[in-house]
């Protein structure tokens, strides 16, 4: 049977499949769990198994999802998650698949990422001083981390992108060493605007918006765009006159990216979101746990690309609409 495909009212397609594989992490990053984690972390039985997403993600395969990112919490913390990416390398039809990780498990992992077939890594980086991302993320893990970057880069990981959550207060006398780095290296180095949602506890004034991120960077060199392609994801690409790698510059607040979004999320709760920065979702764990037909899950899909909402209302200066936190949804 040919399935439709999963094109919204608004007429965009939606090909992209983010799909969050634990709420669980060995981190608890300012930006996205409060310090004394009052998060209720979901129980074992919640968290939906390997096999059910698998079968989650083929329907969206044949629906046409080409494109999947693992992404969590950490989901490098998911005990058996590198034979669950191996399982999802052999799905036909998914031509890009990447992790998004903290990184502070991959220096000992790389050789199974890679033999699941894994070549792009987004790694989440907002600073380069120790101290600090001791301060930002509660953990002294920096080494560690830098060390699994560096060896990513060595084993051929390409291309691999970072992600600065830009505060000021907190990070901003950084962005430009950070930006730095796309001259010694092939790296994509993205500035995120911070998102006021979930259970966020910082304060608004650490908000740093595109053309205050650019303003800091600037004085590194001639920054030259780069023109999009189909499958650019959110970042405006830019690429230092002389670097090896890129700029990216993430906006949520403050230049909706929503005419061009492609994503739908799956959350580690089972949980099909079509807006990362808004509420609405469909529960498909309850109609697979009661032994649901494929064709229930398909319309389940379906019902979700059709509440797609044309946009968030999420800005800087209406911060407060979001409630799920992002360890759940998968950012
Ligand atoms: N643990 C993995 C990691 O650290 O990359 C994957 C999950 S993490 C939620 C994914 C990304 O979401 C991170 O790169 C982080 O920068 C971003 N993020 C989390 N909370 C955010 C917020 N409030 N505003 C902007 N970006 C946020």
């Amino acid at each position: 049977m040919k399935h439709p495909q999963l094109i919204d009212p608004f007429n965009r397609n939606l090909t992209y499949l983010r799909v969050s594989i634990t709420d669980r992490c060995n981190l608890r990053c300012m930006y996205c769990a409060p310090p004394r984690a009052m998060i209720p972390r979901l129980t074992h039985a919640q968290v939906l198994r390997y096999e059910e997403i698998l079968r989650i993600i083929r329907i969206g395969v044949q629906l046409g999802i080409t494109k999947i990112r693992v992404t969590g919490g950490e989901p490098l913390v998911r005990k058996g998650v590198y034979g669950f990416l191996a399982e999802l390398g052999k799905i036909a039809g998914l031509t890009d698949i990447s992790l998004t990780t903290n990184g502070v498990l991959l220096r000992d992992h790389l050789a199974e990422i890679r033999d699941a077939g894994i070549k792009r890594l987004n790694i989440s980086l907002d600073t380069l001083d120790p101290e600090r991302f001791k301060r930002i993320t509660g953990y002294d893990y920096f080494s560690r981390v830098w060390e699994g970057i560096e060896a990513a880069h060595d084993m051929g990981f390409s291309p691999i992108k970072f992600n600065t959550v830009a505060m000021r207060g907190v990070n901003d006398d950084e962005l430009m060493s950070i930006a730095r780095l796309s001259f010694t290296y092939p790296f994509h180095m993205r500035f995120i605007e911070y998102m006021p949602i979930g259970n966020h506890h910082l304060d608004k004034k650490v908000q740093l918006l595109a053309p205050e991120i650019l303003a800091r960077i600037q004085p590194l060199g001639d920054l030259v765009r780069i023109e999009r392609t189909r499958n650019d994801g959110p970042a405006e690409r830019y690429r230092f006159k002389g670097a090896r790698g890129e700029i990216g510059i993430i906006q949520p607040l403050s230049n909706h990216f929503c005419h061009r979004c492609n994503r739908l999320r799956l959350t580690a709760a089972g949980q099909l979101r079509p807006c990362l920065l808004s509420d609405r979702q469909e529960d498909l764990k309850g109609p697979i746990r009661k032994g649901c037909l494929d064709e229930e899950l398909v319309r389940i899909f379906l019902q979700a690309v059709r509440f797609k909402p044309m946009e968030h209302r999420v800005d800087a200066a209406q911060p407060e609409e979001v409630h799920d936190v992002m360890s759940t949804i998968g950012g």
